[in-house]
């Protein structure tokens, strides 16, 4: 007998139909005779919905109503599923956050999750019933209600599997797995049997959405052993592994995109110590993260500094960019929210030289510009026009040959 963990993302329970067959899924994995938690997400689209009406009232709403708000989405999903459950013969119970024993910090709308008291979940489970517990929220140590971040049901997930020591976290999603690309912009895409937990958390971190990078890091963290998995078909998912064997590794696993970033400029400032950090000093005190950073070495005294935020802090850091320019007397200062970033992601890079000038000059071959470019051991992320993404991901996929078998 095993404790298994399942996620069913918000597709896979978009539609009462959907519900009910996640029910039959859940029923079957309980009739094998394992002990079965689950968590769901909110039906499709429901999150954005609750976020429009929430900003639609006050776009400066108080986080915390926006927390009470945004979790009643899974609410309605873990009655829904036990409901369908309880109609297939199948015992089980809903939790919500707080029931399931899931504690968190109170930093709303992106709690940590800091434990679980699992003891509820665990009788329920040791009785022979499902127990159906809502993703993505838990309450902090007041009591209030808190939510994980988008995509945080995966992060439930996996946090239960920690704590209830599960023999394996399953995420069903509505891809069967994890692909050399995302399925939606390459078709030639391919699911890998496996992949490291290096390079997932590259992806996550990268803005590939199929897992939250919380969830990933957690998993890590915990040696949670993690799949990914189609609720729509059967099929062995993929894999995540945290022990790279005697195996060589593919030289690239996967290629990563997003255009969740912004980019912003700041050229002709002086060159002398302490220039970096009066720009973005600021923006770090203004809670701004930054990724990328690049300066150039200028020609006489003055330097250019190139970064970039994430695009929902663009106009913040716009605004903070501007007011320094004036004080340090920049020549310029230049805005772009119209930027993407395309990332090759492998371990296999570690023991290569020469990955880089290919992806140079296979985005040459048709004409994408490169503005910035950053690396780590596993990983080559550019900088490119938003209008560039999909070319590039697609003529990136070809010239590394990742739509044929590894
Ligand atoms: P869920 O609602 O189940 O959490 P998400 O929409 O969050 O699902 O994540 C699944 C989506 O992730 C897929 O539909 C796919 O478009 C996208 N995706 C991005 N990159 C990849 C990848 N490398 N492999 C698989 N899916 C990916
Ligand atoms: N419902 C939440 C969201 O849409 C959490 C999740 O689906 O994982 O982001
Ligand atoms: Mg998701």
């Amino acid at each position: 007998m095993a404790l298994i963990v399942q996620k069913y993302g918000g597709t896979s329970v978009g539609t009462t139909e959907r519900i009910e067959q996640v029910a039959k899924r859940v029923a079957a994995a309980h009739a094998r005779g394992d002990q079965v938690c689950v968590t769901v997400s909110a039906m499709s689209g429901e999150t954005n919905r609750l976020v429009e009406l929430g900003t639609a009232v006050d776009p400066g709403a108080a986080p915390r109503e926006i927390d009470v708000l945004l979790s009643t989405g899974e609410q309605v999903t873990i009655a829904l599923l036990s409901i369908a459950l309880h109609k297939l013969g199948c015992p089980a119970r809903s939790f919500t956050g707080r029931q399931a024993g899931i504690r968190t910090d109170d930093a709303h709308s992106k709690a940590r999750i800091l434990n679980i008291d699992a003891t509820r979940l665990r009788s329920q489970l040791e009785a022979g019933e499902v127990a159906v517990v809502a993703g993505f929220q838990g309450t902090d140590t007041e009591g209030n209600i808190t939510t994980l971040g988008r995509g945080g049901s995966d992060t439930t997930a996996v946090a239960l599997a920690a704590a209830l020591e599960a023999d394996e976290c399953q995420i069903y999603t509505d891809v069967d797995g994890v692909y050399t690309t995302d399925p939606r912009i390459e078709p030639n895409a391919r699911r890998l049997e496996r992949i490291t937990f290096e390079e997932m958390l590259e992806m996550a971190s990268l803005g590939s959405k199929v897992l939250q990078i919380r969830a990933v890091e957690m998993a890590g963290k915990h040696n949670v052993p993690l799949r990914v998995l189609s609720s729509f078909e059967d099929g062995p998912g993929t894999l995540i592994t945290y022990e790279e064997d005697g195996m060589e590794q593919p030289l690239i696993s996967s290629i990563a995109s997003n255009r969740d970033e912004a980019q912003l400029t700041m050229a002709g400032i002086p060159d002398k110590p302490g220039i970096a950090y009066a720009v973005l000093g600021p923006i770090a005190a203004a809670n701004i993260e930054v990724d990328m950073i690049v300066q150039n070495v200028g020609d006489d005294a003055s330097t250019d500094l190139t970064f970039t935020v994430h695009r929902n802090d663009y106009e913040r850091a716009l605004e903070i960019v501007t007011r320094i320019g004036e004080e340090v007397g920049a020549s310029s200062v230049t805005g772009d929210n119209g930027i993407a970033k395309l990332s090759l992601v492998g371990v296999g890079m570690r023991s290569h030289a020469g990955i880089a000038s290919r992806m140079f000059e296979a985005l040459a071959g048709v004409g994408i510009n490169i503005r910035m470019i950053s690396t780590s051991e596993i990983k080559i992320s550019v900088v490119v026009d938003d209008k560039f993404l999909e070319l590039g991901v697609r003529t990136l996929h070809e010239a590394f040959g990742l739509a044929n078998e590894a």
